[in-house]
């Protein structure tokens, strides 16, 4: 991992199946912490009604985000749902050699790709209650055309096979419940003992810490 160096910031990824209330969740934590930041993906899907370029992704054709692809800007891509998805390498690489704790909203196709990159990497794989409670969730946000949701609902098993993949799983029923889980992963996370080392270099040479940081 090269252009990785091994910094105190955390790695974190958040995947689930569309409808288990994912983007709720992760804008409830990023506002707790707010020195977490989300990780703004390339993808070729249409913006939904509300939707800003730059704020919830860079939306961009498909033969550019081919380029993009094949010259390598991308950490992992996939095609989720018949639309591209991608992750910036650079913006990813910057953040964590500043020490900064990233989080990345991505498919378990993109989950697997980072983990071989970053083995460090936090998998958070969120759960619905139940099937008809994802279903009634797609249907209830009303921004996607009936053909789409159904595609969701199909592609969600699919998803969520790759649960095991994940080191925390969070099952999602109850909102504030949900959200103190995440943000106890978070905190639990900064407090490996190589991110409190990295943080806090000098109190541990102070009190003669001396540990082979990777
Ligand atoms: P949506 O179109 O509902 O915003 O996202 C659809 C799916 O694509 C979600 O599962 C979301 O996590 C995933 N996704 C969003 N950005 C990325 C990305 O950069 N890479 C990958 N692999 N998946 C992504």
């Amino acid at each position: 991992m090269p252009d990785f160096p091994a910094t105190s910031g955390s790695l974190f990824m958040v995947v689930a199946p569309s409808g288990a209330g994912k983007s709720t969740l992760v804008n409830a934590l990023l506002a707790q912490e707010p020195t977490l930041k989300l990780s703004i993906s390339y993808t070729t899907r249409q913006p939904r009604p509300g939707e800003q370029d730059g704020r919830e992704y860079f939306f961009i054709a498909v033969p550019e985000f081919l380029e993009k692809r094949q010259t390598g800007e991308f950490l992992e891509s996939a095609e989720v749902h018949g639309n591209y998805y991608g992750t910036s390498r650079h913006r990813i690489a910057e953040q964590m050699q500043s020490g900064t704790d990233v989080l990345l909203e991505i498919d378990w196709q993109g989950a697997q790709q980072v983990k071989k990159q970053f083995p460090d990497a936090i998998g958070i794989f969120i759960l619905p209650p139940s099937i008809q409670a994802l279903e009634d969730r797609l249907k209830k946000r009303g921004q996607d055309e009936a053909h789409v949701i159904s595609r969701r609902i199909l592609a969600a098993g699919g998803e969520i096979a790759h649960a095991p993949e994940s080191e925390y799983v969070i099952i999602n029923q109850d909102f504030a419940t949900a959200l103190s889980e995440l943000t106890a992963i978070v905190k639990a996370a900064r407090c490996r003992f190589a991110q409190q080392a990295a943080r806090n270099a000098s109190l541990f040479s102070q009190l003669g810490i001396h540990a082979n940081l990777r």
